[in-house]
């Protein structure tokens, strides 16, 4: 993935906004550009875009939207987003960032809403750890593929093209660090060279590259990984060689709950509503509600690196909402006990040793508060599960505009980043990952590249 020397080269094609990846980023960024008259080509490497976006569960927080005060929350705002962000990552996000999403977020929604149709409704049925308030708007099933086959739609209604099978492999920079243009690959290997006043980085992260988490995130390398296989860490290696500032790389959100040998993503309402994950001995481990994303390295150190969580009707009754929780129910991962003696012959695991894992007091022993949730009662509800990867959190640095910056903190001429290219909001670990932070990011650092890089042409 060559950054190339642009002096002296031309380009017969010209696009003024050249955006990499059709994801929630890509796509909405294309949408704000276009918005400000400004011609934008997006360039996608699959066949149809789908990216982690359509794998989702399209889930996005903000506080104080519209939505939100029509559904009787009367109390969210930005601010309280902003405080949850920085104390799931222990302040040690971009705080200057993190507020200015947080300040952004109603606005991105209601303008995807309003003008674009985004199926978004508040999520009133449960409450995500780290969450102070119902901060998620999500698809009627709880499906990012919902959301981006309505963002595709847009872009595609728009006039806006994408142009799909066309792999970005090189760059074009000069010594200013300004990119000219990009070099296209497709299947057949034949290349295209496209020009562009300015670039918009938004092919997320490097879960699908093996060889990037060895380096950067080895405790990693063995999850599961749940993302897209197309986010193989361009983004990075375009910074790297540009000498961009690069931060957060040991940063991940994983999943605690993913059913083995089914890969599917059971919905965290099995935390949430009082449910509880035990080893293959019947015993409990940790703080399941801490976060969905540190709970995945928790579970993979278990023996024999899985684990069984265990909930009942009424974390069901939530969980069969989301898309990969009903997918999970239908290829037979999740199944159904009478009693805790059957499953704990399910597990091959002492009884008694069950039965006294599932007796919750309201403050326990790896500090999880169970205030105002009953404990579990017959009938339950198990699966058997491992910890995944889901996405990368570190990236290229950004300012405010999704300016990529420099090593020495300047920003690059014409070269924007978001989404999962970008540094989240995460912090340096696994542990910083507030819910809902991946497409809070794409989303909003979407629209502001998009806004940005097209002021930023039109003013020549
Ligand atoms: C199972 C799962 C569940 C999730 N649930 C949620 C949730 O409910 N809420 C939430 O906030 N987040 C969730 N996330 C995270 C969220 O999906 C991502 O943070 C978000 O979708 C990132 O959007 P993006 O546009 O940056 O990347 P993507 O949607 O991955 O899009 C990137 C696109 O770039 C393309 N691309 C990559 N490299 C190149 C290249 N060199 N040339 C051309 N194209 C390229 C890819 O093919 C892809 O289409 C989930 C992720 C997973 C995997």
């Amino acid at each position: 993935m060559p950054v190339l020397k642009a002096e002296g080269k031309t380009f017969s094609t010209q696009v003024p906004v050249l955006i990499v990846g059709a994801g929630a980023c890509g796509t909405i960024a294309a949408l704000a550009a276009n918005e400000r008259g400004v011609e934008t080509l997006i360039l996608e490497r699959d066949a149809k875009p789908q990216g982690n976006t359509s794998l989702s569960g399209g889930q996005i927080p903000a506080g104080g939207t519209k939505l939100q005060r029509a559904a009787g929350l009367m109390d969210d705002s930005p601010e309280l987003l902003y405080q949850d962000i920085l104390a799931k990552s222990h302040g040690e996000c971009d705080h200057a960032i993190a507020r200015h999403i947080a300040t952004e977020a109603p606005k991105t929604i209601e303008w995807l809403v309003d003008r674009y149709k985004l199926p978004l409704s508040c999520v009133l049925d449960f409450q995500y750890p780290g969450h102070s308030r119902m901060h998620m708007h999500a698809s009627p099933s709880r499906y990012g593929a919902e959301l981006l086959t309505v963002l595709v739609a847009a872009v595609e209604g728009e006039g806006i093209p994408i142009a799909t099978q066309a792999h970005v492999t090189d760059l074009y920079a000069d010594a200013a660090g300004k990119i000219h243009g990009v070099r296209v690959t497709r299947p057949d290997g034949k290349t295209e060279e496209i020009g562009c006043g300015a670039l918009i980085l938004a092919c997320n992260g490097f879960g699908g590259s093996k060889a990037m988490l060895q380096k950067f995130i080895p405790d990693a390398v063995d999850l599961f990984y749940e993302g897209h296989m197309g986010n193989q860490g361009d983004a990075v290696r375009w910074g790297e060689e540009l000498g961009a500032s690069i931060k957060d790389m040991g940063s991940f959100q994983g999943h605690g709950a993913v059913a083995t040998p089914h890969g599917m993503h059971l919905a965290w309402a099995t935390v949430t509503e009082g449910g509880v994950h035990v080893n293959k001995h019947g015993k409990r481990f940790s703080n399941e509600n801490a976060g969905y994303s540190e709970q995945a390295l928790n579970v993979h150190r278990q023996p024999d690196k899985f684990a069984w969580a265990i909930w009942d009707a009424r974390g069901e009754e939530v969980s069969k909402r989301q898309h990969s929780h009903a997918q999970a129910i239908e290829s037979g991962a999740v199944k159904k006990y009478e009693s805790v003696a059957a499953m704990a012959k399910a597990i091959g695991c002492d009884a008694g040793v069950l039965e006294n894992s599932l007796k919750i007091n309201s403050k326990d022993e790896f500090g999880r508060d169970f205030k105002g949730k009953p404990p579990l009662k017959a009938p339950y509800y198990m699966a058997r599960i491992m910890g995944a990867l889901t996405h990368t959190q570190g990236g290229l640095e950004i300012n405010k505009e999704m300016r990529v910056l420099k090593k020495d903190g300047t920003p690059f001429p014409n070269l924007y980043a978001g989404g999962g290219a970008a540094r989240g909001l995460s912090g340096p670990a696994d542990w910083g990952y507030l819910s809902g932070s991946g497409l809070l990011m794409a989303t909003n650092s979407g629209r502001l590249a998009g806004e940005a890089a097209a002021a930023l042409v039109k003013k020549g």
